[in-house]
Parts: structure tokens; sequence; C-alpha cells
């Protein structure tokens, strides 16, 4: 039995979706070929869809979910505060809590303004390093993704339909991992260049930027008085005060998302005193930033519950399951004479078919692999929720046999998608 044989309810559910929206989904990102499975609901480390086909959650909403699907305490946290009001165009003492947890995990953020999502948080950084340096330009590493934003394509030249080339123009990418491009670049652009922005680990394929690529960054960048802004959006779940706690190094601005709205809607940029001031309402030419949802007392109360439950102890058992997942899907991999890598950093995982070496740059990604299109559906078919561009990530939900049970279900697919390949051949 195929996905499509598995999933009668779905395909008709999106059938009936296209309706109302444009190709039945409203986020690029989680739709795939022919449709993507519709979701009932989510319990802890599993999704059930409309056909009520129980699958292993190894996506987390793209990684926010890190505690899975409706943790109680996140729940009840949730249900008291909104049985006191959602959203107050006033501060309040929740969203207050929330920033100076921030701030005691991440010494480099002295204060902290929030937004609705993490593309939010990136194009308010960007605004605020344009509005502190008096400069026009961004740069940003070749298949960085920063967000839903027109000022930060995944790569040059192909932001897509809508953007204006006078945009693209604001915008100079660079290789990741390579400080010698930067240096070329900051060196010829000499009083231009507001920000560098960058991912502490390149989503994109999981990649890890080297410390050393980081520590020079940041020496390039204040030596050329441009802001370093760390894009912790996806890596703050790597270590209680984000990767760049581990790296050591201290960047001027920050962007969260994702873990720190314990599953409601949330971005944050946080930084020191003097750049962050830009922000500060009661001075002359402050930058604007308002947001009617901003800092929402609901979110901000499940954020603060999503923080403390993630202690550096199960940050450490969320990273040993991942190993552990890594190895499963890499053994598979090999049994089943599948050409392939697993990047993994921390919880984060990847998985690349068709390339031969660990991929170090968004160059060696591939990108359309049709063995990872085979394997993202037969996952499905195996009840592995996964993104169809291979990246997964463990969650606090999870415990070792759950990981266990997954990298047996990985097995099934890869075996299929084998045979599937040898028959083709033949
Ligand atoms: N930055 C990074 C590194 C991300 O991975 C994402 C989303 O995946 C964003 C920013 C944008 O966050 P959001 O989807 O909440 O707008």
């Amino acid at each position: 039995m195929d996905y499509a044989d598995r999933t009668p309810r779905s395909r008709a559910l999106n059938e009936q979706f296209q309706r109302w929206m444009p190709g039945g989904d409203t986020r690029s990102i989680t739709w795939f070929a022919p449709y993507p499975a519709v979701i009932d609901h989510g319990a802890g480390n599993e999704l059930i869809d409309a056909d009520g086909r129980s699958y292993i959650d190894l996506l987390n909403n793209y990684t926010a979910l890190v505690h899975g699907h409706a943790h109680p305490l996140i729940v009840q946290a949730i249900a008291e505060q909104a049985a006191r009001g959602t959203v107050f165009p006033a501060p309040h003492a929740g969203q207050a809590a929330l920033a100076a947890e921030l701030a005691r995990r991440v010494p480099s953020v002295e204060r902290v303004r929030f937004t609705n999502s993490g593309s939010e948080a990136v194009m308010q950084a960007i605004k605020a390093a344009r509005a502190f340096t008096g400069r026009p330009l961004l740069v940003k590493a070749k298949g960085g993704y920063h967000g839903s934003w027109d000022q930060v394509p995944l790569v040059a030249g192909e932001a897509g339909q809508g953007t204006p080339t006078e945009l693209e123009a604001l915008v100079r990418m660079v290789p990741y991992n390579d400080l010698d491009a930067l240096e070329a670049l900051l060196a010829a652009e000499v009083g231009r260049v507001a920000a560098v922005l960058l991912e502490p680990v390149m989503g994109e394929g999981v990649i890890a930027a080297d410390a050393d690529y980081l520590h020079g960054v940041r020496e390039l960048t204040e030596a050329h008085g441009v802001l370093m802004v760390l894009d912790e959006v996806v890596t703050f779940r790597l270590a209680t005060g984000g990767r760049q706690q581990v790296v050591g190094v201290s960047p001027d601005l920050t962007t969260f998302g994702k873990i720190i709205g314990g599953g409601l809607p949330v971005g944050a940029v946080g930084g020191s005193e003097r750049v962050m001031s830009v922000f500060d309402p009661s001075r002359p030419h402050h930058l604007h930033h308002s947001g009617t949802f901003n800092g929402n007392a609901v979110t901000a109360a499940a954020g603060m519950v999503s923080l403390q439950l993630l202690t550096a102890a199960e940050i450490e058992r969320i990273d040993g399951l991942a190993a552990a997942l890594a190895s499963g899907l890499r053994d598979a991999m090999a049994a089943n004479g599948l050409t392939g890598q697993v990047t993994r950093c921390g919880s984060l995982l990847h998985l690349h078919f068709d390339v031969e070496a660990e991929p170090r740059a968004f160059a060696d990604l591939a990108l359309d692999s049709p063995t990872l299109e085979r394997m993202h559906l037969a996952c499905m078919e195996e009840g592995l929720f996964i993104a169809p561009r291979g990246l997964m990530n463990t969650s606090t939900a999870m415990n070792d046999a759950v990981v266990a049970e997954a990298a047996e279900r990985f097995a099934r697919a890869a075996a299929s998608v084998a045979r599937a390949g040898r028959t083709t051949v033949a």
C-alpha cells in the first residue's frame, strides 16, 4: 500500500481545502506532492492524521515544539492566562519575565523586543542594525534561511516573484563557513554594511558553522563597525544560552523564535542596551516597532514554561536521543545500500541522499534528490513524520524506546526505497 492508498481522507480533504486556500495549504514549506497528510491532533511525540494514522513526530513543527505536543504544564499555563485575558495594549509582567529569562540565559542580551514570528524578529533586527549604523547593506550566507521576508532570500537572485530587484541590491551573499570571502566583501564595501546575519547552524542541511569561523566573523565585524546578528530561532534549543554559549561568541543582536513561545506564535530580538535603545519610544527619532499581538500574555506564559522545562539536563538528554537516532538512520542506509549522510548538531538532524561527503556549505547539498523524495514518502507510509527536505529533531516528549521504534520504522522505509530502486533499475 502506498502513501495515497493509506491516506484517502487526507486526499479528499486536500481537494476541499483548495476551495479556500491556494494549493489547499497556508504554508509553502508544509506542502509536498501528491498532497500533505491532514493532521487531526498531536499528543506528546505523536501526530494523528485525518485517516486516524499515527506518526512519530520527528519534525516538531520545524523544531518549535521542543516539548512535543500539548505538554500538560504548557496547556495549563495557556489556559490560566487565557482566562485572565490574552493580550493588552499595555506592558504586562509576563512579557518582562520572559525578557528577563532570555537575558539571564544569554549574556549578550540586555534588552528584548517581542514579535509574532522569527521572520519579524529578523526584520526588526536588520532595521535596528540599519538605524544604529546608518548604513544600508545586509550580508548573509548563501542558503541561510531567515524567514518569509524579501530582504533575506535563501540565495541571491532567487528571492522569487514579487521582490523588486532594488531590494535584492541591498543584500550581499557570502558562502557559509568561508571567512576569506566575508573579509573580501567587507573590504570592498567599507562603510556600507550594517549587519552580517548568520545562523550558527545552517538549518538547510543542519550544517554547523566552525567555531573559528564565528569568532572570525566577530573580529571582522568589530573591525568594520558592522553589527553581528546571530539568528538563533532554531539553535536556541542547543544550549540554555543558545549556540552562542557553546561557541563562546557574543553577537550584537540575537533573534529568537520557535521554542520561546511554548508552541504559540512568537519571535524576539535581543541585544546590548546600546543597540536596542534604538527602539526606546521615549527617545526622539526612535525606530518605530509595533504589532498588535507583540508579547501577548498567553505566548509569554507558555514560553516561560517552555524555557523552564528546557534545562541543561534535558538538552543533554534530547541530544543523546538524536545521536542514537542518527546512528540508527546511518545503519539503515548502509544496510540497504543507500548512499547518503546524516548531519547532526545537538538535537537537530538532517538526511542527505545522493551526496558522497558530509555537506559543509549550501553548494554541497543535493536539494532535488529523487531518493530523498521517495524516502520522505516511505517514512510517511511507515508512520514517521519528517520534513520533505530531510530535517528532523528530537523533543523532550521522546525516550529511548520511541527513538528505537523510529529507527526501526526508518529501516523499513529504507528497505522499501531500496527495493523500488532495484525494480526501477531492472
Ligand atoms: N530564522 C530561522 C533560522 C528559521 O529557521 C526560521 C523559520 O524556520 C525563521 C527565522 C523564521 O521564523 P518564523 O517561521 O517564525 O517566521
